[in-house]
């Protein structure tokens, strides 16, 4: 699957400290990445619904951490994925009355534009379901073979002749299940059934078993699964084969959005231990949510903020990015117009401050933007330090150095992903 267009991002002088990062799993803030190449695999969308300010800022947070591990002298392999045939996308097609193929066409082009627009580093790596189909097979059939998997007769099923049932992972197997999220099993339970799980499903060993292939139903998309039969991939088996695949096993940090954390990624992992000797992501981080009016901003709700919309009335995708930055990441936050007009208010006065080449020394508030993001990606710190720069400079008062303005310009952009 093509990407989108990625950002020029500025050399710095020096090189940025180690990265550490909230760990979901133990709750400990540890170093991001273990070697020379840090390896992120962040879960992408559903395209069924245009970007909100909850992605955008799923995808803003992990960019800076992108950009935080290149500064600090890492290379970077990235990927990421997008389910393109999932339940929620065939039935707002149906609803609709449009084809899921060009509903799904249209929102990846629309999020690819809203990418470009925030300077969001594009994958190394980037996959839909429907490109690895076979390799999901393969991993699906390889843990049928490895007694991790089994099959639950299901009469509903498009009759073929193979009486095949749909296929279930058989979470037994996998000894360090629960690990991921650490949550009781009511706790689970419930989430299972909140979020894509079926745990009333008849015939599961285990009502949180997830589903590794559904085979074909009537009016439902469905690809050639070899020993499976025709049907089309469970949701978590998809990213555990694109992360395996993409980054190799284990990798760093498997990202996404707080919703993630269970079932899904607690699946995903599971099945990336299982299909490689117990190896899966090593650290787990997790952005909040969006709210908006007191609800998380959601799909389903109705209550979406739209990265678009705001586009398309005009706003600087540059005020939108300030505006995701003034929070931590990993908090739930509220949005409002307001946080957009003092991050218009932000970017109009760093602008005016840069806008000389003379300017305060930028030599701690470069160290200062560095040690912000390196400490689990403290956006709002950073903020605060180019905010203090910025005043001095129109304050006017010290004595001006050369090229200070054209360093703080760059760190905003190298850092922080702001052009200025
Ligand atoms: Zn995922």
């Amino acid at each position: 699957m093509l990407t989108w267009p990625a950002p020029h991002v500025p050399r710095l002088p020096g090189e940025g400290p180690v990265v550490r990062v909230h760990d979901s799993s133990t709750g400990l803030l540890v170093p991001a990445s273990s070697g020379p190449t840090a390896t992120l695999y962040v879960c992408g969308i559903t395209p069924y619904d245009a970007t909100h300010l909850g992605h955008a800022a799923t995808a803003v947070a992990f960019d800076v951490l992108n950009r935080a591990w290149r500064d600090s002298g890492l290379s970077v392999r990235f990927a990421s994925n997008v389910t393109d045939v999932d339940d929620p996308l065939l039935e707002r097609a149906a609803a609709t009355g449009v084809d899921w193929r060009s509903l799904a066409d249209d929102q990846i082009a629309l999020y690819a534009e809203d990418m470009t627009a925030l300077g969001v580093i594009p994958p190394d790596v980037y996959r839909g379901v429907v490109e690895v189909l076979p390799d999901v097979v393969v991993a699906v059939e390889a843990l049928l073979e490895a007694g991790a998997a089994y099959r639950v007769p299901t009469p509903d099923a498009v009759d073929d002749g193979t009486g095949l049932g749909d296929v279930y992972a058989d979470l037994t197997a996998d000894h360090d299940f629960g690990a991921v999220a650490g949550l009781d099993r009511d706790t689970m339970l419930a989430l299972s059934a909140e979020r894509g799980g079926d745990p009333e499903r008849p015939g599961k060993r285990d009502p949180l078993d997830p589903l590794l292939w559904r085979r074909e139903r009537a009016g439902e998309p469905a690809w050639d699964g070899g020993t499976l039969g025709r049907g089309r991939p469970g949701w978590h088996i998809e990213c555990a084969v694109i992360a395996r695949d993409g980054l190799g096993l284990p990798f760093d940090v498997q990202g996404g959005g707080s919703d993630l954390l269970f079932p899904h990624h607690e699946m995903s992992t599971s099945h990336a231990r299982l299909l490689d000797a117990g190896h899966g992501a090593r650290v787990h981080v997790h952005a909040g949510m969006v709210g908006l009016d007191g609800e998380k901003m959601s799909k389903s709700r109705g209550n979406l903020v739209l990265v678009s919309t705001l586009r398309d009335q005009g706003e600087d995708p540059m005020a939108i990015r300030l505006a995701l930055l003034a929070h931590r990441y990993r908090h739930d936050w509220e949005w409002s117009a307001d946080q957009l007009a003092q991050a218009r208010a932000r970017l109009a006065s760093w602008r005016r401050a840069v806008s000389g080449n003379g300017g305060p020394d930028a030599t701690a508030t470069l160290s200062a933007v560095r040690a912000a993001v390196a400490e689990d990606l403290d956006t709002p710190m950073a903020l605060h330090a180019v905010d203090d720069w910025a005043a001095r400079a129109v304050h006017g008062a010290e004595e001006p150095v050369e090229g200070a303005p054209g360093v703080v310009a760059r760190a905003v952009d190298a850092l922080l992903g702001v052009r200025l």
